[in-house]
């Protein structure tokens, strides 16, 4: 049995949406493309068939009958770092999706979601989460470390634990430490490669990175990190920590 990625396992999928109309057609399309699909119409429901099956993938519509969309979100998060999870917005929810996004979301869809778009995101994210090569070697800048074997990130020798897009995010910067990044090549590294919608996603993920930097876990004073700068109208630079004397 072949999958949407070909010769390997079937790629599962839990869908939580209480709109009948919209449940039936993402379940079907989905199916109809060699997805396993398993689709619920309230949170507490889902919640529970996201535990017991650990799918592939969430879609999971964020105004639902029984539970906030978001703290479910951040709860399956939380619970699973590798879980792909996508949220459904209705077009007017911009403060929805961007919470959303920062409660762990991988990506967003605006509603309605034709079958076509859902199946190319789809693809897109999967391929886009291969297996780090193991012979990649750590960026050092500073006292941060981002290594991309393990895919963790050390202060100060510290772990600082980081969302995935957040550790993407990071170590694209960190690979081109000193040299400025457009946020379209961002958003096509650590995003989709065929992007072509809002780069929302980026600023706030952006912003997450930054808030995790600026506050990282103590050690003996206060630890040398890089600067994220900002490029207006073109995108980010990673600077090195300036050299202080006196540190050791
Ligand atoms: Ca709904």
């Amino acid at each position: 049995m072949s999958g949407p990625r070909g010769d390997e396992r079937v790629i599962d999928v839990v869908i939580i949406e209480d709109d009948d109309v919209i449940g039936r057609q993402l379940d079907l399309g989905l199916r109809n493309h060699g997805y396993r699909t398993s689709w619920h119409r309230t949170g507490t429901s889902g919640r529970h068939q996201v535990r017991e099956r650990r799918p592939d993938v969430l879609l999971l519509d964020l105004g639902l009958p029984d539970v906030d969309g978001v703290d479910l979100a951040r709860t399956l998060r939380a619970e699973d770092e590798h879980l792909l999870i996508i949220i459904l917005t209705a077009r007017s929810d911009d403060i929805d999706m961007v919470a959303g996004l920062d409660a762990g979301a991988d990506d967003y869809l605006v509603k309605p979601v034709s079958t076509t778009t859902l199946l190319a995101r789809l693809r897109a994210h999967l391929r886009r989460r291969p297996p780090v090569p193991h012979d990649a070697p750590p960026v050092r800048i500073g006292d941060l470390l981002v290594d991309p074997a393990s895919r963790r990130c050390f202060v100060s020798g510290a772990e600082l634990v980081l969302r995935p897009k957040e550790f993407e995010l990071l170590l694209a910067l960190a690979s081109a430490a000193g040299v400025a990044v457009s946020r379209e090549d961002l958003m096509a590294r650590v995003w989709d490669e065929n992007w072509f919608g809002p780069t929302k996603t980026l600023d706030v993920t952006m912003a997450a990175l930054r808030q995790r930097l600026a506050a990282p876990a103590g050690g003996d004073g206060p630890p040398r990190l890089p600067t994220i700068v900002t490029l207006r109208g073109h995108g980010y630079r990673l600077d090195s920590p300036s050299p202080t004397s006196g540190t050791g």
